[in-house]
């Protein structure tokens, strides 16, 4: 039996879907069940390394001697230290457009959700207050708006898609320009950052944690957002400078936000964005439907069943230049 080690935190009905997809000949390890002395044991012999969003390290990597490369589960690789892992020539992989869908239904949800104020109304009317009247000089349709989007990759490109379905005008900035066919079909416009900002009546972030895009919306970018204007964050915690952001919620001027990703994951109960009432908080859940969950563990499960067949595996995100399994080989 090929060993996998499984790092997340799980519970049993996650624990029963994990198993479900795992294929047969190989026995999945879940680390947080494991003592420390079995993790030591266990970690030299296992054959793959599955993560979601738990840290990998230089500690983890140097010990998983024999491990063929590490899978992830889901997009955003700032849970693994990529260099530590060419380091040691494993390749790190993720699960591309897998839970796109997941992501784009949420950044939709959450713009909808801002729009009509539904927290607010939904607390209201279960406390016995009618508010029919009262929330439509503040409440807002899609139709007809600008979503600018920061990000333009597969989930940007996919929520883009839902969004124009309600009649929004669509412009975007991203490091790379995409194709033209895919613009026309979105009939999606290229602009610089600073005028996607200016611009926008939604803006939604769709780029990963690197250090160059870290604290990227800070005082300055909130700024150059229009008043009346609404941002999501359903990208990474840390890409919006959440002290700007609530200096610019309280002050007005943005009339609101989603967050689905925070600087601190779990959130500290603390925070000051949790006591406003134009934000709405959600705890990293953008992949977080079963139908998404059941896309990424296919994909993850086909690479490694793939790498054990021989092959190279896919969607490698560090470069590295020879696998430890094939010294011949330029991923
Ligand atoms: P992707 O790689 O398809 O797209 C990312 C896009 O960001 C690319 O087009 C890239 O060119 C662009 N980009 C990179 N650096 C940039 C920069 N400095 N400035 C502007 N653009 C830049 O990835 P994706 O599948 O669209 O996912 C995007 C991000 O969403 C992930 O990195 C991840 O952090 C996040 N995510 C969040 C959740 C969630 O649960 N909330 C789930 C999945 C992914």
């Amino acid at each position: 039996m090929k060993k996998i080690l499984y790092f997340d935190d799980t519970f049993d009905e996650f624990k029963d879907i994990l198993l479900t997809h795992t294929p047969t000949g190989f026995d999945l390890i879940f680390w947080e069940e494991l003592t420390e002395q079995e993790r030591e044991e266990q970690l030299p012999k296992a054959d793959y390394l599955l993560v979601a969003t738990k840290k990998i390290g230089e500690e983890i990597l140097s010990k998983a001697k024999k491990a063929k490369f590490i899978q992830k589960t889901g997009v955003g690789m700032d849970n693994i230290d990529l260099p530590a892992a060419v380091h040691h020539k494993l390749p790190a992989c993720n699960t591309p457009g897998a839970n796109s869908t997941g992501v784009a239904e949420l950044t939709i949800l959450l713009i909808l959700a801002l729009y009509r104020k539904l927290p607010l109304i939904n607390k209201e009317t279960k406390n016995g207050n009618w508010l029919m009247w009262e929330l439509r000089p503040s409440s807002y349709e899609m139709e007809g708006k600008t979503h600018g989007f920061i990000g333009f990759g597969n989930i940007g490109r996919e929520a883009a898609k839902r969004s124009k379905a309600f009649g929004t005008n669509i412009i975007y900035y991203d490091k790379f320009r995409t194709t033209s066919e895919q613009e026309q079909q979105l009939e999606a416009k290229y602009l610089p950052m600073e005028e996607v900002l200016q611009k926008s009546d939604i803006i939604s972030l769709h780029i990963p944690l690197l250090p160059e895009t870290k604290g990227l919306i800070g005082e300055t970018e909130l700024n150059l957002m229009k008043d009346n204007a609404v941002l999501i964050n359903v990208s990474r915690g840390g890409i919006v400078q959440e002290g700007a952001l609530y200096d610019a919620l309280v002050e007005h001027r943005i009339a609101g936000a989603a967050l689905d990703v925070w600087e601190n994951e779990p959130i500290n109960p603390e925070n000051p964005l949790l006591t406003l009432e134009n934000l709405i908080a959600s705890p990293h859940i953008g992949a977080g439907t079963r139908d998404t969950l059941n896309r990424v563990l296919h994909t993850a499960f086909q690479n490694i069943k793939r790498v054990d067949e021989g092959e190279l595996p896919q969607f490698v995100m560090n470069n590295v230049k020879k696998a430890r399994f094939d010294e011949s080989t330029v991923i």
